[in-house]
């Protein structure tokens, strides 16, 4: 048999959805201010929005669920959660966050002061703006080869280390509370960062005393691409990877919305009492009591689940095929499809497919939107409108490295007909891509503008 992939589940559970007319689409960008944020989600036939929280859970997931202690203090879920934590990263110490960007916000404003310098592989939109509201500047390393949305190399969301140690040296320890490393990186088209990578920021970081934490949501799709993608690893297996790339870390933040495979929750998790004892602090006034942070037991006891069934390897071997399989159809349908695909989501050059836009018109948006309203099929921007900032000498835009809109994969939600189906959505966007205008913004607030921003066309 030559099948590309096969899932190793089956639909227990079905959600209808509606295909709108290309009427009703145009309508519904226009009432949305071009911006598909904005569009409700009634209105969409696939979503590739995003991969975080938009899971299909496990019947285990559902059955734990039912079993859930929502005590305040000390539930039996907590404790279930706080095993699966210590069982599959290796962390002693965990505290339980409502999502990812409660885990920064607690972990940065503890940790980070006004002024400080906080390094990163690339950082997400999330860690950059949890940095930037403290006053604090997020800086980013990834490296070159990251930027070369067709060469084929298998670690290229890699730190660039002779610039982060560069970096250091320059600016002084006393100016970098905390150094991080994404995995994967999401920014750099969710592309894997290597065990020899992670391991060599860490002696970088530990080198000069500087606390080192991995942004963690997708570590799971890491350790996968490093068994299939490093001869070195592949014997070893996933649990086994796991715990070597979390052994060279002294904690980490985590979107339990990606790789636990739940739809809510999030942790941080460290080596260090005392630091646990800091945030804690911090934690009850934001989030909630050490034992729930924001979560009900319910959710507690989805991740505990999740956690293991991420690691899972028919899991993971389907789900890095399932994703390059819709690279492949993209590729097909004529898209410039960042190479090689990464775990969670496949990513389009914005700027190769629509040459004719410069980045100041945010070709990425406009190929969203026109992907949109041929199949409505909805994906988001990771370029321009995500990432522009200013130059802090000079004043002058500095533009995202890439302009790259991402088509974020669901776990477990999508059969391979969707994804046949979004290539011949993309065929027919392809077809008339010359005649897709530009956008301007017409107004957006100063921090994650990319969620709120209302656009409309340029003439
Ligand atoms: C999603 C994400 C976050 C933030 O997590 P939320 O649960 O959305 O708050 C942080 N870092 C990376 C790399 C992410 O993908």
């Amino acid at each position: 048999m030559t099948i590309p992939f096969i899932e190793p589940f089956r639909i227990k559970v079905v959600e209808r959805v509606k295909l709108t007319t290309e009427e009703e689409r145009e309508a519904a960008l226009k009432k949305a201010f071009y911006n598909t944020f904005n569009v409700p989600a009634e209105d969409v036939f696939i979503d590739l929005l995003t991969d975080s929280g938009t899971n299909a859970m496990s019947d285990r997931q559902w059955a734990a669920m039912m079993q859930a202690d929502e005590s305040y203090a000390g539930a039996k879920s907590y404790y279930r959660f706080e095993r699966a934590v210590q069982d599959v990263l290796g962390f002693e110490f965990v505290l339980p966050t409502h999502q990812g960007r409660a885990a920064e916000g607690m972990l940065f404003s503890t940790l980070v002061k006004a002024g400080q310098f906080v390094p990163n592989n690339r950082h997400f939109d999330t860690t950059q703006a949890n940095l930037l509201v403290l006053n604090a500047h997020p800086v980013e390393f990834t490296i070159p080869e990251s930027e070369d949305s067709s060469l084929i190399a298998p670690f290229k969301g890699n730190m660039d280390l002779a610039k982060l140690e560069q970096f250091i040296q320059e600016t002084g320890v006393e100016n970098i509370p905390i150094g991080m490393i994404t995995i994967t990186n999401n920014s750099a088209a969710g592309q894997p960062v290597s065990m020899d990578n992670i391991r060599q920021t860490s002696e970088i970081y530990h080198k000069y005393g500087i606390p080192f934490f991995v942004d963690a949501c997708r570590f799971a799709e890491n350790a996968w691409f490093i068994k299939i993608r490093d001869p070195k690893y592949k014997d070893v297996s996933v649990r086994d990877i796991v715990h070597e790339m979390f052994s060279y870390a002294d904690g980490c933040t985590m979107s339990a919305k990606k790789d636990a495979i739940v739809n809510i929750g999030g942790f941080i998790a460290f080596r260090d009492p005392e630091l646990k004892q800091r945030i804690a602090q911090n934690l009850i006034v934001h989030e909630g009591f050490l034992t729930y942070g924001g979560l009900s037991g319910r959710d507690l006891e989805a991740v505990a689940v999740g956690l293991y069934e991420g690691v899972d390897e028919s899991y993971l071997n389907y789900r890095e095929a399932h994703t390059r399989y819709l690279g492949e159809v993209l590729r097909q349908a004529g898209m410039p499809v960042y190479m090689p695909t990464g775990g969670h989501a496949v990513y389009v050059d914005g700027g190769k497919a629509l040459p004719h836009i410069p980045p100041s018109q945010f070709p990425a948006v406009a190929l969203g939107n026109a992907l949109y309203l041929a199949g409505g099929v909805r994906t988001t921007e990771i370029g321009s409108l995500m990432f522009e900032h200013t130059d802090p000498v000079t004043g002058a835009p500095i533009f995202a490295p890439l302009e790259l809109l991402r088509f974020a994969i669901p776990r477990q939600v999508y059969t391979r007909s969707h994804l046949d189906y979004i290539g011949e959505a993309a065929a027919k966007c392809m077809r008339d891509a010359d005649k897709i205008r530009g956008l301007k913004i017409a107004w957006a607030p100063k921090v994650l503008r990319h969620f709120m921003a209302k656009l409309e066309p340029v003439d």
